[in-house]
């Protein structure tokens, strides 16, 4: 069987690796000028390949995902890595290579793809296919090449300086394939403040509230960043592509807080009545939230606990437990992590990711309508697709 995989992203390579065996030619063409570019800058560059806490729940469109999942754990994952000689390790639930290096996963894969001789194009960009009679003609800036199977693995359109611009989709397109809406997902918001600059580079960690209006659109959990042009970090990431502009972001200030912060704010507030207003807060929240603060209820940070009234400190409280900024967008799909959208799943099998419109053709990994939250879902998708297609063709 001749196979030609469109794309050496993290699904083209693990399907490459799988699929080859003495019976199965298998080309597999990248338009960089090198593979697996984009899975050196994942996890910082540390490559959170899966999570120790995996389910459906994870991912935009988790029926299709099923049974993927159920096939290809995160022990499977794990344990096929292993296998190519890959040891893993956590922090927290994300798991990592050993060695914390995006560059040893893609030097590993390197390795099996040159060890099963699978033919690597570089620098052949797929412009279309047709078919004559049962076999594919693949048209490249290269010239045209030939197969029984073709699989596109071409991802979406994040981080398009990766190679993944969404210029691919078209070749489905032609083909009767429909491309739901497309949106940066997994990325950082814009937010309308005056005291961005100032608050650049504070962390906290607590819930992270989106909201219209008063209703409550999204919350998460985990450590937030302010930053020049608004708010980053896992949370953000994650309920990111549900952000509109004129959305809320509601964030305490305050790291960790619990259900007893209030009795714990008011009753410093009658122990440290002689403190000025900058002590008082200097013992509970990062310095520069201080600034905001003050001038946001323009009091004077010099001014004794005990000269502000009680509702000036409801007014304090209020700010340090829920701040609220305006959202004015996001940062695009050039630092966006994953794309919410792409092939319509209606036209994909799930049980091995054919195409119900052409025979013989496979869509995997970011091209399908499918995106996972932050923390190593969506690498764990795309190997799983991978791994799963690669077995079939090698059966
Ligand atoms: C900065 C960043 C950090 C990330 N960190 C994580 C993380 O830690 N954990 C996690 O789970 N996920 C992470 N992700 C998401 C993850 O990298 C992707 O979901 C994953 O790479 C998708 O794999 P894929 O193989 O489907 O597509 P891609 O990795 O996008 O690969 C597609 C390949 O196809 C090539 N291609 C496109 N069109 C053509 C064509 N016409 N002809 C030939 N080749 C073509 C592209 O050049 C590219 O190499 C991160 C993403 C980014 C951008």
């Amino acid at each position: 069987m001749n196979i030609i995989i469109v794309g050496a992203g993290p699904a083209g390579m693990v399907t490459a690796i799988k699929a080859k065996n003495k019976n199965n030619r298998v080309i597999l063409i990248e338009k960089n000028d090198r593979i697996g570019k984009k899975l050196l800058a994942t996890g910082n560059g540390r490559c959170n390949y899966t999570n120790l806490n995996l389910s459906c729940k994870n991912y935009s469109n988790g029926d299709f995902v099923k049974e993927t999942l159920e096939e290809f754990n995160n022990e499977d994952l794990i344990n096929f890595f292993k296998v190519l000689g890959l040891e893993s390790t956590t922090d927290g639930n994300r798991v990592y290579p050993i060695t914390l290096k995006a560059n040893t996963v893609l030097n590993m894969l390197m390795y099996w793809l040159d060890k099963k001789n699978v033919e690597i194009m570089t620098s052949t960009e797929v412009k279309s296919f047709h078919k004559v009679r049962d076999e594919f003609v693949v048209e490249t800036n290269n010239g045209d090449f030939k197969c029984d199977k073709l699989v596109c693995a071409f991802g979406a359109n994040s981080m398009p300086s990766s190679g993944s611009d969404g210029t691919a989709f078209k070749i489905l397109r032609e083909h009767g394939h429909s491309i739901t809406e497309l949106f940066p997902a997994l990325t950082q918001l814009k937010l309308d403040s005056k005291y961005l600059k100032h608050l650049s580079g504070v962390k906290v960690i607590g819930e992270v509230k989106l909201l219209r209006g008063e209703e409550v659109i999204d919350r998460r959990r985990g450590d937030l960043l302010f930053t020049n042009y608004g708010i980053s970090g896992p949370p953000i990431l994650d309920l990111s592509v549900n952000a509109r502009k004129n959305d809320i972001i509601e964030v305490p200030l305050i790291n960790n807080i619990d259900k007893n912060i209030k009795d714990m704010l008011y009753s410093r507030f009658y122990m440290f009545q002689d403190f000025s207003l900058e002590y008082f807060l200097m013992g509970l929240v990062d310095k520069k939230f201080i600034h905001y603060i003050v001038d946001n209820l323009d009091l004077d940070k010099n001014l004794a606990i005990s000269s502000l009234n009680i509702k000036d400190f409801d007014k304090i409280v209020n700010l340090l437990l829920s701040s609220r900024f305006v959202v004015t967008g996001n940062t695009g799909f050039k630092n966006s992590q994953v794309t919410r959208g792409g092939v319509s799943l209606n036209e994909v099998n799930s049980s091995d990711y054919s195409s119900k419109k052409v025979k013989d053709l496979y869509i995997i990994g970011e091209a399908l309508d499918i995106d996972g939250d932050c923390g190593g879902y969506n690498l764990h998708f795309a190997i799983a697709c991978g791994y799963r297609l690669g077995l079939k063709f090698s059966i």
